[in-house]
């Protein structure tokens, strides 16, 4: 019999895991899915992963691990695709942002022959305005450069188990999950939903993390920004070279350039653009070196304990 996985990530999220361990297990069980829930509590400071255990006591179909810090989300889907050995595998949000309801319509698809099923977001849900306004330039940014429509796709997609190999097999650490699944192609079908209110708690994005993030995904993804290096540097010789042409005219015909203001100009625009360039060059060098340091993605710290002694997992750090 086929069996589903469910990858949870979740930071400082123990108001919501109790409610979420019950939704999910009345859901599946009701429509008969064979199931495993992973959480993976991201470096919480809370009681998140006394929780999981708890749930894990109550539900043999309950498991997780605890990080020995905060790695963030994308190191956290990532353990829990590793430790998930269902055919298919799902991510979602542990708030219930992402709706349940929604499981079985991945399901179904996968059944149909379906390797990917992504979930498309049909709107925001109702978020405070500065949110949707970051959230919106980013996504938007994000697309252009990755070619990838970010502002509709989401975290929350189930994949075939095929699909999580080939994910795992990659060697970057610094992976952007949700372009990562349109990368690697597979027969993919969408799948529509609305995002939900948070259960409890609040959203883990300030502006600055959403800036890092998106600076993260789109180096990660392009490297557009190094070719707008070159494209600047070609501008500003252009641009030099007509001005050199204005002045030379202006010198012959006899107008003498008065005061600095031209070459004070041409010194700041220069200089502008070079240390942008350099700083953009050195983002990229600090992402080589990063990945060639070859740092494991995440720790894990603390497993759930095997109450029912029918789980097994794989529990190595990646
Ligand atoms: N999350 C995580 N690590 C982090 C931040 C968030 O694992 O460093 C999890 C969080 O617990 C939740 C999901 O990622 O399950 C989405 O986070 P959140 O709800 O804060 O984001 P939003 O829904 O507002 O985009
Ligand atoms: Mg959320």
């Amino acid at each position: 019999m086929a069996v589903l996985s469910i990858v949870l990530p979740a930071y400082n999220e123990e108001q919501n895991i109790p409610n979420t361990v019950t939704v999910l297990s009345n859901l599946l069980t009701e429509k008969e899915i064979a199931y495993e829930l992973i959480f993976i509590s991201d470096g919480s400071r809370d009681g998140t992963f006394a929780e999981i255990q708890k749930a894990a006591e109550g539900n043999p179909n309950v498991r997780g691990a605890e990080f020995s810090r905060n790695f963030g989300k994308e190191a956290a889907i990532f353990a829990g695709l590793e430790m998930a050995g269902g055919d298919a595998v799902i991510v979602m949000d542990c708030d219930l942002q992402h709706p349940p309801e929604i499981i079985p319509k991945m399901w179904q698809q996968w059944l149909e022959g379906a390797e990917v099923v992504e979930g498309i977001k049909q709107d925001r849900g109702k978020e405070k305005l500065g949110y949707k306004l970051s959230a919106g330039l980013f996504y938007k940014v994000m697309s252009r450069l990755i070619k990838i429509d970010m502002n509709a796709s989401s975290d929350f997609k189930l994949l075939d188990h095929k699909v999580v190999e080939v994910l795992l097999s990659l060697p970057e650490r610094n992976t952007f999950f949700r372009a990562l699944s349109f990368w690697a192609g597979f027969r993919t079908v969408p799948v529509y939903y609305e995002v939900q209110e948070r259960q409890f708690g609040e959203s883990k994005w300030s502006f600055f993390s959403l800036m890092k993030y998106a600076i993260t995904n789109v180096t990660s993804f392009s490297t557009l920004p190094l070719q707008m290096v070159t494209v600047m540097g070609v501008i500003s010789i252009l641009f030099s070279i007509v001005l050199f042409i204005q002045t030379l005219a202006k010198f012959l015909s006899g107008t003498a350039v008065e005061g600095f203001t031209t070459v004070i100009l041409l010194i700041l625009i220069i200089g502008g653009f070079l240390m942008l360039s350099l700083g953009i060059i050195g983002h990229y060098l600090a992402r080589i070196y990063e990945e060639v340091k070859g740092r494991p993605r995440y720790i894990i710290s603390k497993v759930t304990e095997n109450v029912h002694g029918n789980i097994i997992g794989p529990w190595k750090t990646k």
